[in-house]
């Protein structure tokens, strides 16, 4: 067996009702200046609201920057950094999906060593501890709550840039189901998909571990169970709280897995054709699924197992039964079926492919991949 290690340095809490507990944290760690980082929609649903009151009954004050955008541009980094600078603030409370976490990682970063996200591009940059996060989930989702990455689109290169650092893992992550019951269909699907492959490139990954592994598949067991009758009834609360325990363990699991060619491929498509993760993601899955068979070592038949009902895997099992079963959730969930339909064009693929190589998920993923691959597979999503 490989070498592994693992560290979970943060802490997670569970349950409804469970953002209350801001307040005990803010006090606990004597952080009175909490900068929420947020989107429009969540202010008008008034959730931030819901916060900044916690933070005023620790006898505090929160400033809120809500002006995150979805697929999050560079300048949005720099424009939340001088909202951090301007009010004081000693601390990040981050609302929403990943498009806030990923922000706040990036202000947090950018606040204690200055500078633009970009120089901070790569695997090793970050020199120390950032700014103490509270990551506070509201879709099930990207899991980024307890992961080391950030995300960041540079549209001078349409380009989405990783930032990635264990320095980057929020402190804190509020799991809170009845934040995620006021989602809207498409989002929760896309969303439940992205994290349905985060745990599935996780388990496929060539970094895998028994620890990673673990996680994987409890999140599979969970998201697979949850995922359609959660997207087909977003007030179903244990179906919310299996789905947003699970986007966490996924989120886990591939913090330390890394991922596979899905991602490596939906980034570009989000930089280029600002497709959103989770319909990027769900609509190559199949595709890629496809392509990696051939390196499947019996994998492919678990995963199987986590997504039909009664876990009932035929004696006869070939990867094309999952493939199929794959296809079938994307049209039930109601997610677009190929590239084409979400507006993709073909003279892009090269470009978007030579972006697919530069991500190192390309090198963990299960089938070695040359860039001809890429091309190939962007095309077939194509339809
Ligand atoms: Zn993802």
């Amino acid at each position: 067996m490989k070498e592994f290690s693992f560290s979970v340095p943060q802490d997670i809490i569970f349950g409804e009702g469970s953002i209350k507990k801001v307040e005990e944290i803010l006090k606990k760690n004597n952080w009175c200046k909490p900068l929420i980082i947020s989107g429009k929609n969540l202010t008008r649903l008034g959730v931030a609201d819901k916060i900044i009151k916690l933070v005023e009954k620790a006898g505090c004050k929160a400033e809120l920057f809500n002006e995150v955008e979805a697929n999050p541009s560079v300048e949005t980094v720099e424009k939340a950094a001088l909202a951090f600078k301007e009010s004081g603030a000693d601390s990040i409370i981050a609302l929403g999906g990943g498009s806030p976490m990923d922000v706040a990682k990036a202000v947090g970063i950018v606040a204690v060593y200055g500078g633009n996200i970009k120089d901070y591009e790569g695997g090793s940059k970050v020199p120390g501890k950032i700014t103490p996060i509270i990551a506070i989930p509201t879709t099930a989702g990207t899991g980024s709550e307890v992961t080391a990455f950030t995300v960041i689109t540079d549209h001078a290169r349409n380009y989405k840039l990783t930032v990635f650092s264990y320095e980057l893992i929020p402190q804190y992550a509020i799991l809170d189901p009845e934040l995620i019951l006021s989602l809207s269909g498409p989002i929760a699907a896309a969303t439940g998909i992205d994290a349905l492959v985060h745990a599935i490139e996780a388990y496929l990954s060539k970094a895998a571990s028994p620890f990673t592994d673990a996680f994987a598949e409890k999140a599979m067991e969970l998201i697979g169970e949850n995922l359609r009758s959660f997207t087909a009834d977003r007030t179903n609360l244990l179906a919310a709280s299996a789905m947003l325990t699970g986007s966490m363990f996924a989120g886990l699991a591939f913090a330390y897995a890394r991922l596979g060619n899905v991602h490596a491929m939906a980034h570009p498509l989000g930089g280029f054709f600002n497709v959103s993760h989770g319909v990027a993601n769900a609509i190559l899955l199949p595709v890629v699924m496809e392509y990696n068979a051939l390196s499947d070592k019996g994998r492919y038949k678990k995963i199987y197992g986590y997504l039909v009902p009664d876990r009932k895997v035929p004696e006869d099992f070939t990867p094309d039964l999952l493939i199929k079963v794959l296809k079938e959730m994307t049209v039930n969930l109601g997610i677009p079926k190929n590239l084409q339909e979400v507006g993709v064009t073909e003279d892009m693929i090269p470009a978007m492919a030579e972006d697919a190589m530069k991500s190192g998920n390309i090198l963990v993923n299960p089938r070695q991949s040359t860039l001809e691959d890429i091309i190939l597979l962007y095309k077939k999503a194509m339809g």
